[in-house]
């Protein structure tokens, strides 16, 4: 009888990073692999290619041909545009990650920091049809096998992020979890030499605290903007959403009950009427997607949400009105609970919340009133002669507006802005010229719609003109962004 070869633990441990489903999993079993395969992470220029020709397996070959097709596109120069850049980028979220991708394809050395330790937010995001043509060609399908099945159009972010995590390390980026960008280390003299911008981190003594950059992307989220960027607030009427996750125990009866991919009160107002009447729940809109979890994100007005109980006393404004001390928890979980029986048509069986990352109830209350959004892109420091290129991504630049699920599309655009911004910087482009052509672009960010970008999605890049019909990468001038190129004087 011929002799079976005995199973390669490479093999075993290229399964186990790509099955993997908490972000210490991909971690560790990314670790296992690069040392059973004894190639060096920290190597990035050489890192894809030696992980490519060490693990011999037919399993891992359509990831490659997926990677290698992104990675041949001309405005990447074969990996050698950014090859002398040193990335630093803030924020493991959608677009940090996505961003740091487009960094490593640009030759860059790019380091990834988190502060949080898990992937944990069950919350689904819409994906415009580019999205999901990107993640295709990412091969989010070999890494999360129902991605986008037949009509789907959405993921959780927890789901989003661990693909992203994958593809991220195969491409050589140096991830940390667990640590906090606190501000920015200006450069140094120490007599003979002047070192390079650096980061305050959280802990203190963290390894990647040494690391010295020329470009800090920061996709830290909603609440975090680095300093020197103002924020413009565009504040509508008051305006209270509530998500809530229900754990899906994917049986053919749960499968059966219909997504409500967006019912907006003036499409269907005998709907809402009669979800007042029964119940006493008021809302403007409803959201249900069947992902991981049995998600809803709707809007309630306020005077639901004080008869109901879940608002315990009325105030003008709307941070003391949702503070944790004025939501009755109780009578938050039952309001979310009968507004996702109500619309589902009672057909789901169990409505039984899946858990947050405390252990508690995933509901959430929160206020979009007033969202932000960065009055600049961009910005370049220089000390002592060092410079240090700055961009925004995702939600610091500009925050969604969570109904339209607008996160994760205008995320990965900047993202891909963000990119052709650092490629242009890599060039040696001079940095005004840099900075004007990334305003530019930035101008078009919050008009963007599926509608109005190219529905040619296959000659998406990193190019703008690509994405953006009738652009004029030169409508902001040079001499305009000035004032983002802050110099300060050596002392
Ligand atoms: P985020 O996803 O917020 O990621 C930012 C990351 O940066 C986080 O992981 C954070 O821990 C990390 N970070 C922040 N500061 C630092 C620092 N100083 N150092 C290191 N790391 C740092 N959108 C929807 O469409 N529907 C939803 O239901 C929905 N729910 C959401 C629920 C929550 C709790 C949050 C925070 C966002 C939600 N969003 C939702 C928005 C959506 O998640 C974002 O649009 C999308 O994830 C892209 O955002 P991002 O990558 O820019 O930022």
């Amino acid at each position: 009888m011929p002799q079976e070869d005995a199973p390669d633990p490479s093999h075993a441990a290229f399964d186990c990073f790509v099955q993997a489903q908490t972000c210490k999993d991909v971690l560790q079993s990314f670790s296992a692999l690069c040392r059973l395969l004894d190639v060096d992470p920290q190597d990035h220029r050489c890192f894809y290619p030696k992980l490519k020709e060490r693990l011999n397996y037919w399993k891992a070959k359509a990831l490659w041909a997926k990677l290698d097709k992104r990675a041949a596109h001309p405005d990447y120069g074969q990996g050698q545009a950014c090859v002398g850049n040193k990335c630093l980028v803030l924020g493991a979220g959608p677009c940090g990650l996505r961003t740091s991708i487009e960094l490593a394809l640009l030759g860059a050395k790019v380091v990834l920091l988190e502060k949080r330790e898990t992937f944990s937010r069950n919350n689904v995001l819409h994906l415009w049809p580019y999205t999901i043509h990107d993640l295709r060609g990412l091969a989010a399908k070999k890494f999360y096998g129902r991605f986008c099945s037949g009509s789907l159009d959405h993921i959780s972010i927890r789901q989003l992020q661990l693909i992203l995590l994958k593809v991220v390390l195969l491409l050589g980026v140096e991830v940390h979890i667990g640590v906090e960008y606190k501000g920015l280390v200006e450069p140094q003299s120490n007599g003979k030499e002047i070192t390079g911008w650096r980061a305050q981190l959280s802990p203190v003594d963290h390894p990647a605290g040494s690391f010295q950059f020329d470009v800090l992307i920061s996709a830290g989220g909603g609440r975090f903007v680095p300093a020197g960027f103002r924020r413009k607030e565009l504040r509508g009427k008051l305006a209270i959403g509530i998500t809530a996750n229900f754990i899906n125990h994917h049986t053919a009866t749960e499968a059966q009950v219909a997504e409500i991919s967006g019912v907006a009160r003036i499409y269907n107002q005998k709907f809402f009427q009669d979800l007042h009447t029964e119940t006493g729940i008021d809302l403007e809109n409803i959201v249900y997607y069947k992902d991981d979890t049995h998600y809803f994100v709707m809007t309630a007005k306020k005077k639901s949400l004080l008869n109901t109980g879940v608002l315990k006393q009325d105030h003008s404004n709307a941070e003391t009105l949702l503070s944790p001390a004025n939501v009755d928890q109780e009578a938050l979980l039952r309001y979310a609970h009968d507004a996702a029986h109500f619309s589902t048509g009672r057909r789901l069986p169990h409505l039984e919340f899946a858990c947050d990352h405390t252990g508690r109830p995933d509901v959430a209350v929160f206020d979009f009133t007033c969202m932000y959004r960065a009055e600049n892109a961009s910005m370049v420091r220089e000390r002592r002669g060092k410079k240090l290129l700055v961009g925004l991504v995702g939600d610091c630049l500009v925050e969604p507006f969570w109904p339209l699920g607008t996160g994760v599309a205008r995320g990965f655009l900047a993202a891909f802005d963000a990119a052709w911004m650092v490629r242009r910087w890599g060039l040696g482009a001079n940095p005004v010229d840099v900075l004007a052509e990334r305003e530019s672009v930035y101008q078009l960010l919050s008009q963007t719609t599926p509608e109005n970008t190219s529905k040619n999605y296959n000659a998406y890049s990193i190019n703008p003109t690509t994405r953006y019909p009738n652009i004029n990468l030169g409508s902001i001038k040079a001499s305009q962004v000035t004032a983002l190129w802050l110099i300060a004087m050596a002392m």
